[in-house]
């Protein structure tokens, strides 16, 4: 589950964000100032800080900026002034996105799904599913520790599987997934391609690209 930290001295408010993050399906915790916000920020790595421009202790600018000097972690800042020079000041000290008060908690909820989906992949830099370990930064594979040759599009596609562990997905889907929709090929293509990919990354007692008849594949490695 993805952890959501809100920093926001407006108890009210806090509250009413972190109730809809915990609705959406993440868990989600509350600081009601900068010095606690960027402490707890620090020691539980949260997925993504909403974060509040006016705060006691230390204000959201420089939270903004010091975690900025430290990681990577996704910030949507929230502010209760709309005018333009704070909005380019708050993208330009770092943060991902820029919502302004009063706005509809929903909203919080939707673009930090937009964020989370932008940043996936770069923040986890590899992946290991049974014998199967994925680097993203260096977009390469190894089974057993053996370094796997794979093409770009296969690659894509074992990623794609791997975000998505468990789930059927379409044709279209991985095409969307793996390839962004810029895949103009017939979708038996595909096929092609995760049938080569299988062969690389298949073996023994480890067949994880399932295909389920009539809908589409599925990647898992879970007994059946
Ligand atoms: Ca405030």
């Amino acid at each position: 589950m993805q952890n959501i930290l809100i920093i926001e001295d407006e108890k009210r408010i806090a509250h009413w964000v972190k109730t809809y993050f915990e609705r959406a399906g993440y868990s989600a915790e509350v600081a009601h100032d900068g010095k606690v916000g960027l402490a707890i920020a620090r020691e539980s790595s949260p997925d993504l800080i909403v974060l509040d421009l006016m705060l006691p202790g230390i204000d959201g600018t420089e939270i903004c900026r010091r975690l900025r000097q430290e990681s990577d972690v996704p910030i949507i800042m929230l502010t209760a002034k709309g005018t333009q020079p704070d909005r380019l000041n708050g993208l330009d000290i770092g943060a991902d996105d820029y919502i302004v008060k009063p706005f509809d908690p929903e909203e919080v909820v939707a673009r930090a799904r937009a964020v989370l989906r932008r940043v996936k992949g770069t923040v986890q830099k590899s992946i290991t599913i049974g014998r199967l370990t994925i680097n993203t930064d260096a977009h390469s594979a190894s089974l057993n520790g053996h370094s796997i040759d794979l093409s770009q599009a296969q690659f894509a596609l074992l990623l794609a599987f791997a975000q998505h562990q468990n789930q059927v997905l379409t044709r279209d889907q991985l095409i969307e997934l793996a390839f962004n929709g810029r895949y103009d090929a017939f979708d038996r293509a595909i096929d092609t391609h995760i049938r080569r990919l299988r062969k690389l990354i298949h073996e023994d007692g480890f067949e994880p690209i399932q295909t389920v008849y009539g809908a589409g594949y599925k990647f898992s490695v879970e007994a059946k």
